[in-house]
This record gives structure tokens, C-alpha cells and sequence, in this order.
């Protein structure tokens, strides 16, 4: 029996979040006495033998012009092939934005009962349950998955990377590949080097900052914490910062180890997109914003004096 690990990647260069779930994959192949294995589309320059540090025996490794640029509906028809060919009986995603589109499709080709936004390793002693997020992050639920084959897509930054030594196969195998139906004929790349939904720290900044013109002590702050930048969806609304910074209930849902929130009231919809991080910071002027029952730690003050200085005080560690 067999545990098959989709490994994502981009920039030539493994994701974390596919780290993560490596690992995941990792343990519980070991809790159900089955062998872990992963499966990689397109080139990498990552050693792929190398991947068995996380404790994989197999990388199975597509390689077809066809699948240099990712497309749903292609990459499903060759993992669903893979998993088929290797008798896999657990096909772990990350919860990333490829695994979001891969898994449920991969389920319905397995017809295997799907999981996604898993946060901890399956309750195998009795059935197969698995602790999810629900209504987004404010709950847990605990669901029992009865089929043979099983889908799970595991939520970014909700398992530890853990890495060993070791040196996994890599094995080719004879895959139809089918061309993309849809042609993608130029990818505009956004700023940024940290990506947000994989970042470990968000440095996320409101309406309180006034307008546009004053974002520099935000840039300043994350690019001194190796931080992604983020916003709330009035500032993205105003074009003060670009849409594809906007977290909450309408933008993107991030779960960072840090989330340190600058000036922004701390609305439900907000809170819906970032109350999975792991540790909250917020710095507001209001002492009764809202944003502070959700904090960790916050510091009541105007934020045109308090990032400079924290940004100092963090340059100095
Ligand atoms: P404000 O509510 O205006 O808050 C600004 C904060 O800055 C205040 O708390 C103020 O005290 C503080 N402040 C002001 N000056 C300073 C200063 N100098 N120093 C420090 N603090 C200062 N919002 C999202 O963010 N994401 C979503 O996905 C989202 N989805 C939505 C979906 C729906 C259907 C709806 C109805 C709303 C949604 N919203 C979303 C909007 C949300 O309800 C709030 O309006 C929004 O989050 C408020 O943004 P803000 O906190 O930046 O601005």
C-alpha cells in the first residue's frame, strides 16, 4: 500500500507548503505500516533523490514538454494515472492554490472521498478521521473517510516540515499526457519575493495608514522581517495596494506563523482570512478595536511612530 505525495513546485525550487506535505505524508504512511511516495510534473532544479530526506522512497518523475506550465485539467489526468499505475490508497495535496484545484478533481477521477483543509495526522485506530477547518477557521470537524482510496489536502502551515537523510528513487513511468485545452500565452509575474500564502510572516497594513503614499514603513518592516505584505480589502478596493494582497473572507486566506496587523479595525471579514495564524500582533490607535480580542499581543498607539521604531528595534536584533 501506498501513500503518493503531490510535489509542487515553482521557480524550479519546491514549495514549503509541499515540504509540509511531504512530512504529513511522511507519518502517516508510517502510522498505517504503508510506503510514501511522491510524484513531481515538469523540471525542477531541486535533486530529486534528495527529497528522500523527508522520508520518501519514490519520486515518481513526469516530465513532458506538455507539462511545463501548470494546467488543471492535464496535471489531474496524469496524477490520477500515477496514483492508479503505484496502487495508491492515500494521494496527499497541500491546501495551496495548485492543490485547491488538483485534489477534488484527482477524488472524483479516483473516486475517492476527499478532505480538504486538513490540520492534523488521521485518527486511524478506529476508521480513517481527520480533524479539518470550517467555516473559515472557526471551527474544527472531525470527518470519518469511508472509501478505499483517499484524497486530503492539507492546509498550509498547519503541519512541521520534518527533515532526515536519505535518497529517494526516481522513477519514470509511461503516462498519457494530453495537451492543455486552454493555452496560456504570458504570465506577468507580481512583486515580491516572499509569496503570502507561503509566507511564515505577514506584515499586513489597513485603512489607518491614510493613503498609499505612506506604505514605505510597511515595506520597510517586512523587508526587514523576510516578511510577505499584505492588506485589507478597502486598501486593495482603493488601489492604495494591489488586489492580490488582500486577506480576509474575500481575498486570500493565509495562516502565517506571524501575523502582525497594522492599523486595520479587526472586521469579522478580515479576520475570516487570518485567524488561522499562528501568532496575531496588532497595532492600532483605537484601544477598542475590535482586532485586539483576536490578538496575541498589541500595542495600542499611532502606527507612524510605532513601525519605524519596531522596525529599528528589529534591525538591532
Ligand atoms: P477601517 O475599518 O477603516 O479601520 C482602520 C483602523 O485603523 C481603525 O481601527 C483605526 O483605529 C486604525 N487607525 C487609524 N489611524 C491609525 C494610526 N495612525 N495608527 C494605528 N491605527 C490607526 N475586509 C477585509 O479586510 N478582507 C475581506 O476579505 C473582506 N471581505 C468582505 C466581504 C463582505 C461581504 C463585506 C461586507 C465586507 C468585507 N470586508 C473585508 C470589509 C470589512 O468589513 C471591513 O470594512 C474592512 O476590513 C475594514 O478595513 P480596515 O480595517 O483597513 O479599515
Amino acid at each position: 500500500m501506498s501513500v503518493l505525495i503531490y510535489i509542487d513546485h515553482s521557480d524550479g525550487q519546491v514549495k514549503k507548503s509541499s515540504m509540509e506535505a511531504l512530512s504529513y505524508g511522511v507519518k502517516i504512511a508510517e502510522q498505517i505500516g504503508a510506503v510514501a511516495e511522491g510524484v513531481l510534473l515538469g523540471d525542477v532544479s531541486t535533486d530529486l533523490p534528495s527529497l528522500g530526506n523527508f522520508g520518501i522512497k519514490k519520486v515518481y518523475h513526469i516530465q513532458n514538454s506538455l507539462l511545463q506550465i501548470f494546467d488543471a485539467q492535464s496535471y489531474t489526468k496524469v496524477i490520477a494515472q500515477v496514483a492508479q499505475q503505484t496502487s495508491a490508497k492515500i494521494i496527499i495535496f497541500s491546501n495551496n492554490s495548485a492543490g485547491k484545484s488538483l485534489a477534488p478533481k484527482v477524488a472524483v477521477r479516483m473516486n475517492a472521498g476527499y478532505v480538504s483543509g486538513a490540520i492534523a495526522l488521521p485518527e486511524t485506530s478506529n476508521g480513517f478521521n481527520v480533524r479539518k477547518n470550517v467555516f473559515s477557521g472557526k471551527a474544527f470537524a472531525n470527518v470519518e473517510v469511508k472509501t478505499e482510496i483517499k484524497v486530503i489536502a492539507l492546509n498550509v502551515n498547519a503541519f512541521s516540515v520534518s527533515e532526515g537523510t536519505g535518497n529517494a528513487e526516481v522513477v519514470s513511468l509511461n503516462i498519457d499526457v494530453e495537451a492543455p485545452k486552454v493555452k496560456v500565452i504570458g504570465t506577468n509575474k507580481t512583486k515580491g519575493t516572499v509569496s503570502l500564502t507561503e509566507a511564515e510572516t505577514v506584515v499586513s497594513a489597513g485603512r489607518g495608514l491614510k493613503g498609499p503614499e505612506n506604505w514605505k514603513i510597511i515595506e520597510d518592516l517586512a523587508s526587514t522581517l523576510g516578511a510577505a505584505l499584505a492588506c485589507s480589502r478597502p486598501v486593495a478596493d482603493a488601489h492604495w495596494r494591489p488586489h492580490n494582497e488582500h486577506v480576509g473572507q474575500t481575498g486570500i486566506a493565509i495562516a502565517p506563523n506571524l501575523y502582525i496587523a497594522i492599523g486595520i479595525s479587526g472586521a469579522i471579514q478580515h479576520l475570516a482570512g487570518v485567524n488561522r495564524s499562528k501568532v496575531i500582533v496588532v497595532i492600532n490607535k483605537d484601544p477598542e478595536a475590535p482586532f485586539f480580542k483576536a490578538a496575541d499581543y498589541g500595542i495600542v498607539g499611532d502606527a507612524f511612530e510605532v513601525v519605524p521604531k519596531l522596525t529599528q528595534a528589529v534591525k538591532k536584533v
